[in-house]
């Protein structure tokens, strides 16, 4: 008998494969005084510790990428002589080697956050590294082993970058998690690989080895025991000329990102994540290595416009060339456009590398700021932006006093650009990476809808063109309701354009105004999402 399992859908394929159970969270056990010598405690931690660098070092081989280069950075921990010195000075204090690892994590990883920036990052990764060599010690089960063959769907409580970095979208064709919204880092990843999903699943850990599941990403739902003709449908795909409500762009991270766009013919780019491409780097890349990659992508887009944002670092994304101070609030500290203040020169030759792209590839090619939080900080990017030659300026509107500045905006800049993640983020006061905080953040909320239409009207009256670039632009329905609200494109990651174009090919705009219409008049996230679910069936 089949059994149905709610979530929240990301994707629009449906999938049937049998389960594959991450192992659940070690469990870390009370802080315990050492029974054994100093010598027999050292000599169980050396060897947990260097069990778990073989192991994640072994899937770093096998990974390619970005993947390996994340299992590498991860193993490079576990072996960290300074970390295991301050292990074992707490086994020489009284500590049994669990507790002793986790007191020298913890204290490491306050060190590394109150460095901020990359450093902070690295905290969530020394945690993950003292529970891998604590689950060793205590011989608690916790693999990393995501398959890399057969075909499955990966069920866990949520995935850790390490979990994901190890993903192949052939052998994973489904994910399920207990944890996780529509923005979440499971979400994000697995739209950008084309992965079905439903997350924030509930019953998602009642699920066991064998068990066959419908990943039915349409129907936010898990069906266990369904079959394929349970699959809510998607709507067969409109052809690549058909005629869309508004544009559909894509959003990139990288070239082969371009090049994906381009394939599932979206308009051209609507958002370049420049940071993503420098997370990493050591030191601030030069104008030439940056003109470089820029040329890459420009190329690969030929002649459709591509909308490029300077770098927005800090907070969820730092890098760590810029070393920042360390804050106790990055989300609302320094970071995307702020960057600006303490390090000119950054953005600066960012400017310049995009302008010397663009002239020697003949590219449209469109700028933004992210974070801008009030006008003066626009006309600034602007007038730098112009001072290079660049024409084509926007800016993101990510916080809500800038939501409601924009009329303030007019004769200075070409476009807006709406970042519905971090808008909510910052409207709701819910941090977007906060796994009991989701519901919040769900594009549907009325009042972030309400926000949109506000800018959109706005907008209009200085003749500004409106684009959304946030999650909310990867589900078609409220795709459908952003182009009844006002908004001029959309641009979502590439596999999830087909779904975007195809309802925004069927939809009208009195249709599209009226789901508008229901959606902002709902007092709930679920509410507005069914009514317009009923309306667009
Ligand atoms: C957003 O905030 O919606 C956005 C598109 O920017 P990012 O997700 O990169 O912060
Ligand atoms: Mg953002």
């Amino acid at each position: 008998m089949s059994q149905i399992l709610p979530g929240t859908g990301v994707g629009s394929t449906a999938v049937i494969a049998p389960v594959h159970r991450l192992a659940d969270r070690p469990i870390q056990p009370p802080p315990t005084r050492r029974k054994k010598s100093i010598e027999e405690e050292i000599a169980a931690l050396e060897a947990a510790a260097k069990s778990v660098q073989d192991l994640l070092q072994s899937r770093a081989t096998q990974a390619s990428g970005d993947a390996s280069a994340i299992l590498t950075a991860l193993s490079a921990f576990a072996a960290d002589p300074a970390l295991m010195m301050a292990a074992k000075a707490e086994i020489s204090n009284g500590w049994d080697s669990p507790t002793a690892i986790s007191r020298a994590a913890k204290s490491f990883a306050q060190m590394l956050q109150s460095a901020g920036g990359a450093f902070a990052e690295r905290a969530a990764d020394l945690d993950e590294i003292a529970l891998r060599i604590t689950a060793e010690l205590t011989g608690q089960e916790w693999s990393v082993e995501i398959p890399t063959s057969g075909r499955f769907v990966l069920v866990a409580e949520d995935l850790t970058p390490a979990d994901t970095a190890g993903i192949n979208s052939k052998v994973v064709v489904g994910v399920i998690t207990q944890k996780g919204g529509p923005t979440s880092h499971t979400s994000i990843i697995c739209r950008q690989m084309g992965i079905a999903a439903v997350v924030g699943c509930a019953a998602a850990l009642e699920l066991t080895n064998g068990d066959i599941v419908l990943v039915d990403p349409v129907g936010d739902r898990v069906v266990l025991n369904g079959d394929l003709s349970d699959a809510t449908q998607a709507l067969p795909i409109v052809a690549p000329d058909a005629k869309t409500l508004i544009p559909v762009y894509g959003n990139i991270g990288n070239q082969k990102d371009a090049k994906a766009v381009v394939e599932m013919h979206g308009a051209g780019v609507g958002l370049f994540r420049t940071e993503l491409l420098y997370l990493d780097a050591q030191s601030a890349p030069t104008i030439a290595e940056q003109r470089k990659i820029y040329q890459a992508v420009f190329t690969e887009i030929g002649k459709l416009p591509v909308v490029i944002r300077t770098l927005d670092a800090g907070s969820d994304k730092p890098l760590r060339f810029l070393n920042l101070d360390s804050e106790e609030n990055p989300a609302l500290g320094i970071r995307g456009w702020r960057i600006n203040r303490p390090q000119p020169q950054v953005i600066y030759d960012q400017l310049t590398a995009i302008k010397q792209a663009a002239d020697a590839t003949g590219a449209d090619v469109r700028v933004m700021a992210p974070m801008i939080a009030i006008p003066q900080e626009a006309f600034e990017f602007a007038a730098i932006a112009r001072e290079i030659g660049l024409t084509n300026i926007g800016i993101m509107i990510e916080t809500p006093a800038i939501a409601f500045a924009v009329r303030d905006l007019a004769g200075h800049l070409n476009f807006v650009s709406i970042g519905t993640n971090d808008l909510a983020q910052y409207l709701f006061a819910a941090d977007r990476q906060h796994n009991e905080l989701v519901d919040f953040l769900d594009p549907w909320q009325p009042a972030l809808l309400r926000t949109i239409k506000r800018i959109c009207d706005d907008a209009k009256r200085i003749e500004l063109s409106v684009g959304v670039c946030g999650e909310a632009a990867a589900d078609p329905l409220l795709a459908v309701v952003l182009a009844g609200i006002g908004v001029n494109s959309v641009s979502a990651a590439a596999p999830a354009i087909p779904a975007v174009r195809t309802r925004l090919a069927i939809a009208n705009i009195e249709i599209a105004e009226q789901a508008a219409d229901l959606a902002m008049k709902a007092t709930t996230a679920q509410s507005a999402k069914s009514l317009v679910k009923s309306l667009l069936k």
